[in-house]
Formats: structure tokens, C-alpha cells, sequence
């Protein structure tokens, strides 16, 4: 039996399945059959068992995770909670349903309350699940911790999970949600995890059937053959024939410069390894998603030393953060919105808190000056040339001469003469251009086929940016997943792309694609992808 899904990269992945327990639906509100005192005693031992695996967790974990973990277990002991568990239980409710009620009014009210508040409602609603879980006898929600390789079958993950996936362990990833841009996607492809999303069928696998899952077809065979597997590895063998390591050129020595996406400087060794020739995106907010307050000056210089330091003398374009949606920052947070894609993030967040893009700006200027690193910024988000105005005058009037921005809003691409006329450059983030353009939330299982970077509207925002690029002299990037794609990389230089940024992992294949056209023939290419009807044409006419 085969399921077809959206794959990530085009590595496979071989082995047996666990799958990660589904969110606990909310109990019922039926009586109790038990008295209140037994009952409550119920409620107690499944919230101090949580309590005490949750600092367990918390122990083994250490670094920033530990914090986040022991205050999950001090609040499974809360006795304000605990009162008002027992009071539930006082008036006929279940354990399950006052545990539930409980939790879910303490969510509510810190939503209410906004900022850094607001956002530990999640961590509440996790610790309400894990209780229910104890207390009806059934796996509690996460990754669950097994000791063999497997492939991981979830519902989709939360940044923090995929972020914690162990390697070693992970040896693919199907989800049922999220779509080829999502953060589980973007994290599975920086960590070199073979990933499969968008499976709406997925929610029928059983633990420890075995699976092949093939990134690049975007299948999931079960109980695959010895035969299935072998065709597998060898499809991908003879898809390996990697250039060495290099610049990134196009067949008739055009430079393309091939640049790494990077989150946080732990990242830099296997940035360097593949070859990359600088950093082209550089996601801040990844190293403050955990954080309750904004960084300070001499917490980011300092983190951002370490990334230029070991780009010296390459080009090192810092994104400053972007936060809302699939990566809301505590100290940027409006509140609960109910369409975050649409709503107050990227550099419209950081505008409204402007101390916040300030001390950013000021700590990239002086870690700069004390490296010799090739340093410029780019803002996320922005919309048009009145926005480009403000964040570039900012930038340099804080020390900063080379400023452009993220082409990821379809207006931005409307208007990229003006734009280009006051950026000194311009970079393309197909993954929320793509999302804005056909109107698909990148995180949406359901809507993933609609997050196809290959569709001819979104290439025709990307020539518009291009010939911008070229009228004006300026360089045109491209950043988000789209240059992850080796053929569509090639199309994207056909249109104007003067570099290509992506995860580490994806740099060989680019690099090797590359190598086969001479621009002349990217253009070609480009023209027939323009023309398609769809993103299945374009990507037709194009292999053809
Ligand atoms: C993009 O939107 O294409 C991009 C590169 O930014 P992010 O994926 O971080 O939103
Ligand atoms: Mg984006």
C-alpha cells in the first residue's frame, strides 16, 4: 500500500513506525461514579506522577529546555489549581473533566493578560493533556522515547519538538499536517531528516509496521519489498553524482553564490562543511523562541561574533527577527490573533516595539566591527517601498551601510522598482510568497499542495523582483525553500536570481544542478515555467 504526501529534500528513509499519540480530546462532562475525596485523590497522584516525570524530563534535558520543563512541573503543583480542581470535583465533575476546567481557566486568563503571559498558555494546556493521559491510562502527547531507529508518524510537530528530534534515533518523519514550507519541514531539512508531510492518510498507521518513505516522490510504502527498498537506493544513488565542493556556477562560469540558511551559531560547522560561500538568511528569532524577555545588546553581539567570525571575509546577511505565527518570540507577542499570518509580525512587529529592532541593529553593528565578516541586514515582511525607506534609514543611521529586505509580501514584489530603488538589495522568501500568493497557510496540512514554489504566479512575482534586480543594478537572493530545489533553482536564475540560500543539507544538489545549464538556458527554462498552467505543468515542461 502506498500514501502520498508532500516530500522534503529527496532522501528515503527505511524502518519500522512509532507514532506519536494524538492530542487527548477534551472529557466529557458526565458524572463521576467515585466519591469526591477518592476522586480528587485520582486527580492528585496524576498530577504529582506528571509533576515528577515532567522534572525528570527536565533534568535530562538541561540547557534552555530545563527551564522550560521544571516551570511545567511546578505548575502541575500549583495550589491555586489544586483548589480549584477540588472545588470541580466538589460539584460532581470527573477528575478527567475538573483537571480539564481547570487548566483551561487559568489558560484563558493568562491569554487575557497578553505579552510573555499569553504565550505560556501552551505550556498549561500541555501539562492539562499529560494529566488526562495519566488519568484515562493512555500515552501521554510528545515524542515518545523509544530506543531503536524509527520512522516518526505524528500529526504534525511543534518547533520545539522538532528542534529536540534525536538523529540518531528519527530515521524519517511523516505528519498528517504542515506543509512543505512549515517549520517541521524547514527543521527536518536543517537537521537532514527525511520528511514526508501533508500524508492525509497517515492517521491509519500502526506502530511498528515497516515503511519506506521516499522524499522524493513524496510516497510512503508500506511493508515495502526488499526489492521496493533496493529500487529506492538506487534511485537516489544514481541522483547522487555530486560536484566537488566549490563556488556555485552555472555551465558557462556565471557565479551564482551558494549561501547558507542558518538558525543559530551551532550551526555554523555544517554550513562550512558543505561549502557554502557566506550566509545569505540568518533566522535571529531561532535563538530566542524560548526566551520570556527581549535579548539584551551584549547577550546578541555576542551570538552574533561567533556566526561572523566564522564567515570572515563572506558575505553574512543577518534576518532581524521575525516574529509571529509559526515563530512567535514572548517579548514580541500582541496577544492572541485570529489569523496570525496576517497579523502583527515580522518587521510590522518589530516596528510597533521599535527599542527591540534598535538594540538589534545596534548589537549587528558593533559584533560587525569586530569581525571581518561581509555584514549586511535584511527586514522580514515588508510590504513596500514606504517600509523599505524606514528600516534602511534605520539600519545605517545605527551603523549598518548595507540594508535590504525580504521579498516574501506580493506587494513588495508589485512594486520592486521602488523597492529596489531605496534597498541595496532584495531577498526572496518563496515560503510565505507562495503562502500569501495562493492564499495557503504554510502550516496547513490540508492546504499543501497549494505551498508549490513551482506555481507560475509566484514565478511571475519572483521575474518581477528579478528585472527590478537587473534594472536597477542590484542583486535579487532567493532564501526561502524554492532554492532548496535543484531544478527550480535553476528557473529562479533564469528569472533574475543573482544567489540561491538553503539549509546546508541542500547545497550539494544545487550546486550540482547548477553546473548543467548556462544561463541562456536557465532563461529558456524559465520562460516555459512562466507559461504553465499550474505548478504541475511547470514542473513538467521544465524536467521535459
Ligand atoms: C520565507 O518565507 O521564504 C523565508 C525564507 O522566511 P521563513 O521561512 O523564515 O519565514
Ligand atoms: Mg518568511
Amino acid at each position: 500500500m502506498r500514501l502520498q504526501g508532500v516530500g522534503v529534500g529527496r532522501g528515503i528513509a527505511h524502518g519500522p513506525i512509532v507514532r506519536m499519540p494524538d492530542p487527548i480530546p477534551e472529557p466529557g462532562t458526565g458524572h463521576r461514579a467515585a466519591d469526591a475525596d477518592t476522586e480528587f485523590d485520582r486527580a492528585m497522584d496524576a498530577l504529582k506522577g506528571v509533576a515528577a516525570d515532567l522534572s525528570e524530563r527536565a533534568e535530562r534535558a538541561g540547557g534552555e529546555a530545563k527551564g522550560v520543563l521544571d516551570a511545567q512541573s511546578m505548575m502541575a503543583q500549583d495550589p491555586a489549581l489544586l483548589d480549584d480542581v477540588r472545588s470541580r470535583i466538589s460539584t460532581g465533575r470527573t477528575a478527567e473533566r475538573a483537571v480539564f476546567e481547570a487548566f483551561h481557566g487559568f489558560q484563558q486568563m493568562l491569554i487575557s493578560m497578553g505579552g510573555y503571559m499569553a504565550e505560556r498558555a501552551a505550556d498549561l494546556g500541555d501539562v492539562s493533556q499529560r494529566t488526562i493521559a495519566q488519568l484515562n491510562g493512555v500515552p501521554a502527547p510528545g515524542v515518545p522515547e523509544v530506543n531503536h531507529p524509527f520512522v516518526l508518524v505524528a500529526h504534525d510537530l511543534a518547533p520545539a519538538d522538532t528542534a529536540a528530534l534525536d538523529i540518531t534515533k528519527v530515521l524519517g518523519l511523516v505528519t498528517i499536517g504542515g506543509g512543505p514550507t512549515s517549520h517541521t519541514a524547514i527543521l527536518a531539512r536543517s537537521k537532514a531528516i527525511v520528511a514526508v508531510v501533508g500524508v492525509a492518510d497517515a492517521g491509519a498507521l500502526v506502530d511498528g509496521t515497516q515503511v519506506l518513505v521516499d522524499a522524493s516522490d513524496g510516497s510512503v510504502i508500506l511493508d515495502p519489498t526488499a526489492d521496493d527498498v533496493a529500487a529506492a537506493e538506487q534511485r537516489l544513488a544514481a541522483s547522487r553524482v555530486e560536484a566537488p565542493i566549490g563556488p556555485g556556477k552555472l555551465a558557462d562560469g556565471t557565479d551564482i553564490p551558494l549561501l547558507a540558511n542558518i538558525g543559530r551559531p551551532s550551526d555554523i560547522a555544517d554550513a562550512l562543511l558543505r561549502g557554502a560561500e557566506g550566509v545569505g538568511l540568518f533566522r535571529t528569532e531561532f535563538m530566542f523562541l524560548g526566551t520570556e524577555t527581549a535579548p539584551t545588546v551584549a547577550e546578541q553581539q555576542e551570538q552574533y561574533r561567533t556566526v561572523f567570525a566564522a564567515f570572515g571575509g563572506k558575505k553574512v546577511t543577518v534576518r532581524t527577527l521575525d516574529a509571529g505565527s509559526d515563530k512567535p518570540l514572548a517579548f514580541l507577542s500582541t496577544g492572541h490573533e485570529e489569523n496570525p499570518a496576517l497579523g502583527l509580525r515580522g518587521i510590522r512587529a518589530t516596528r510597533a516595539h521599535e527599542e527591540i529592532l534598535r538594540d538589534q541593529l545596534t548589537a549587528i553593528a558593533a559584533a560587525a566591527a569586530e569581525t571581518d565578516a561581509d555584514v549586511q541586514v535584511m527586514a522580514p515582511m515588508v510590504a513596500d517601498a514606504a517600509e523599505t525607506e524606514y528600516f534602511v534609514t534605520l539600519a545605517r543611521s545605527l551603523g549598518i551601510p548595507v540594508a535590504g529586505v525580504m521579498a516574501e509580501v506580493p506587494s513588495c514584489a508589485l512594486v520592486a522598482g521602488q523597492v529596489l530603488g531605496i534597498a541595496d538589495f532584495v531577498s526572496i522568501g518563496t515560503n510565505d510568497l507562495t503562502q500569501y500568493t495562493l492564499a495557503a497557510d504554510r502550516l496547513l496540512g490540508s492546504v499543501a499542495a497549494y505551498q508549490d514554489p513551482w506555481h507560475p504566479a509566484v514565478l511571475r512575482l519572483v521575474k518581477l523582483l528579478g528585472d527590478a534586480g537587473i534594472q536597477s543594478g542590484r542583486p535579487v537572493g532567493v532564501c526561502g525553500e524554492a532554492a532548496a530545489d535543484p531544478m527550480l533553482a535553476v528557473v529562479l536564475v533564469g528569472l533574475g536570481a543573482t544567489s540561491l540560500s538553503m539549509a546546508p543539507s541542500a547545497l550539494a544538489d544545487v550546486r550540482t544542478e547548477l553546473r548543467q545549464h548556462t544561463l541562456e538556458h536557465a532563461r529558456a527554462l524559465a520562460v516555459r515555467a512562466l507559461d504553465a498552467a499550474s505548478a504541475a505543468e511547470a514542473r513538467a515542461v521544465v524536467r521535459d
